[in-house]
């Protein structure tokens, strides 16, 4: 590729967006598009795949097609374009057949650099038509993984695409992006979009800014435990996520009462209300979003400062995918996931559900189901390990966490030197206990009831329970019975652990059963030893949580401070004039950085990150008069 072109990328990302430097991965995708070859970028949520289509769409002659099924967002996107100076415009069903075939009009006479369009739209045939005639240099396809039906979020209209591509005069250079990290997905996706030797960029997944949390929490003190975690963020934008409708509808009711601007998202709401109650979380207007999965796929608000999991997601996918629509500005986010045994339980039924899938046959059901089997033991994982949770999200997607740490086994415990920012269990909230002893009893238990039994059987045989049940069977004689003094809620969690470490399989059904895992074997060796997490005597957690919150504040002075709160408001005024979110005239790490460097004239209003030309013209007098005014005040 000519060097000048990814030059004029480059002066496209500072002029019109503001950025000083491509983020990881960024730089690679652009200058494969613009060098003519195909790109696959595989980056999580927040790493900044828009940028990847959009400043090619610029530098590029031509209108470049972004396919997205996130119709809902569109408007917001093309708005946001309007505010760096890129012309943009959407096709999708919200518009009315009049409105289409003006954007199409329009779009014929050059007026756009890039299109939003629907997959539905693309076997339309007046879009078909536009198309045929049209010089497209470059389609994107976000979301891609929904081409695969293994992945979570599998769209028919997907299969489109390729077909689409395929019919244009001349062929556009191809990008697919995507959040999902599995091989299987990704084959798909260069199969079936026809990417031609595709550049492939897979990003870093770490999202330093991130606080990881587990805590294991009883259904009734959940409340309590939010509450508590909501009231010392009052200030702040946060979504808590729940497993079912039902219990949105509960927290939400129970965080409005206590006064918190709270409102929710799920399916079973009118789509009028899920699109008010999205609108106000994203204007800052309901700070505090209550939402089943259903809410957040292309949600693009960057000041969210938590996310709460008030249940076990199925899969760990998922769990990063909701968790990782915090922090997107860049700033210190918090991600806490609160679960109990009920989620687990919960958990495998949905996978035993989920089955009665009418296109596939039993024996691919089967498949996958298993897999989702596999993705829940992952996630179990997650809830009970006692390693550094950052680094057990990265390994889980194929990147290694720090090098010179030992990865094997994984239950090592206290990680040296932890940074208490890093996640609850490098903060030292959690202790690790030993339970080796235990394990190898279950293990031995099982073994001797030859997978017959379920939890609380082996349980109740190992500390040699005096019931009908164990009497009636028998189980009174075995060898195992009463092997185990331990107490009964440890020996469930030990069973459940070792499921997780895929040691014991526990069936789901209506009478789950606890049998040998594809790691059966391994339990039997010497060097066999699992480590089991508990919560840390209350002195040594209260350090921990103190050093954390020194720590994770960001760096402005009281007076800082102030200005940014003056700022924050001006930002407000204008995007409700602007009938904008606030994000999208300055996210807040810009507005942190502005309160900081406090520019005076034009050129430094310049030199604040995420400031381009456009948002210079646009909000450069309000911004600039405030902060004299601030200074002014504060020296007189
Ligand atoms: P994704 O689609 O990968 O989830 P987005 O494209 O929505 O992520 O980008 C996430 C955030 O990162 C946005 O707020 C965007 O403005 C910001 N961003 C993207 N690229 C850069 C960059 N090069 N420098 C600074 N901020 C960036």
């Amino acid at each position: 590729m000519a060097p000048s072109s990814l030059e004029a990328a480059r002066s496209v990302l500072s002029r019109q967006f503001g950025y000083a430097d491509f983020r990881p991965g960024q730089e690679a995708v652009v200058a494969a598009v613009l060098g003519g070859r195909d790109a696959l970028a595989v980056m999580p949520t927040g790493a900044g795949k828009s940028i990847c289509y959009q400043v090619p769409a610029v530098v590029l002659d031509g209108l470049t097609v972004v396919v997205s099924p996130l119709v809902s967002l569109m408007a917001d996107q093309v708005r946001a374009l309007k505010e760096a100076g890129i012309r943009g415009a959407y096709l999708n069903s919200t518009l009315t057949p009049a409105q289409q075939a003006e954007v199409l009009a329009r779009a014929r006479s050059g007026a756009y650099d890039l299109m939003y369009v629907a997959p539905e739209r693309l076997a339309d045939p007046r879009f078909t038509a536009f198309a045929a005639e049209a010089s497209i240099p470059f389609v994107a396809v976000d979301e891609a993984h929904c081409v695969s039906q293994w992945g979570q979020d599998f769209r028919p209209s997907y299969l489109a695409i390729g077909d689409f591509i395929a019919a244009l005069p001349a062929r556009p250079v191809v990008a697919a992006l995507t959040a999902t990290a599995t091989e299987r997905v990704r084959a798909d996706i260069v199969r079936l979009l026809g990417l031609r030797d595709p550049a492939l960029t897979v990003t870093g997944f770490d999202r330093p800014n991130l606080r990881f949390a587990v805590e294991r929490c009883e259904p009734k003190r959940k409340d309590a435990r939010l509450d508590a975690f909501i009231d010392e963020r009052r200030a702040e934008s946060g979504i808590v996520y729940c497993s079912k409708r039902a219990c949105v509808e509960e927290v939400c009711a129970h965080l409005r009462e206590r006064g918190i601007a709270a409102t929710r998202y799920h399916a079973g709401l009118s789509p009028e209300e899920r699109q008010r109650n999205q609108r106000a979380f994203v204007a800052d207007d309901a700070p505090v979003m209550v939402a089943t999965n259903a809410f957040g796929m292309g949600i693009d608000k960057s000041n969210v400062s938590y996310v709460v999991h008030y249940n076990m997601p199925g899969s760990v996918e998922a769990y990063y995918q909701e968790a990782g629509r915090a922090g997107r500005d860049g700033a210190p986010a918090e991600c806490l996931l609160l679960w109990c045994d009920g989620d687990i339980a919960t958990g495998r039924f949905f996978i035993e559900q989920e089955s009665a899938n009418e296109a596939l046959t039993a024996e691919e059901s089967e498949v996958v189901r298993a897999g989702r089997r596999r993705m829940l033991e992952a996630m179990v994982g997650y809830c009970y390990t006692t390693d550094c949770l950052r680094r057990y999200l990265l390994r889980y997607f194929g990147e290694d966490g720090e090098s010179g740490e030992d990865g094997k086994g994984g239950e090592g415990g206290e990680g040296p030197a932890s940074d208490p920012r890093c996640c609850s269990n490098c903060a030292g909230e959690m202790e690790a206990v030993d339970v080796t002893a235990e394990a190898r009893a279950v293990m031995r238990c099982v073994h001797e009831l030859r997978g017959r039994f379920g939890k609380t059987m082996v349980v109740d045989v190992l500390r040699g329970a005096d019931t009908e049940a164990i009497r009636s069977r028998g189980l009174n004689r075995a060898a195992s019975y009463g092997s185990c003094d331990a107490k009964r809620p440890l020996l469930m969690e030990v069973v459940e652990l070792l499921a997780a470490g895929d040691y014991l399989t526990i069936t789901e059904g209506t009478y789950p059963v606890v049998c040998a895992g594809g790691r059966y074997r391994e339990a039997a060796r010497d060097d066999f030893s699992l480590c089991m997490k508990r919560t840390a005597s209350k002195a040594k957690r209260g350090a921990a949580v103190r050093s954390a919150g020194a720590a994770g504040v960001a760096a402005l002075t009281a007076s800082d401070e102030a200005l940014f709160e003056r700022l924050r408001a001006l930002r407000k005024r204008l995007a409700d004039e602007a009938e904008v979110p606030p994000y999208v005239v300055f996210p807040n790490t810009t507005l942190t950085a502005m309160a900081q460097a406090r520019p005076a004239t034009a050129a430094e209003f310049l030199a604040v990150p995420g400031i381009g030309e456009k948002k210079l013209a646009t909000y450069g007098e309000p911004f600039l008069a405030e902060i004299a005014a601030f200074q002014a005040e504060a020296g007189a």
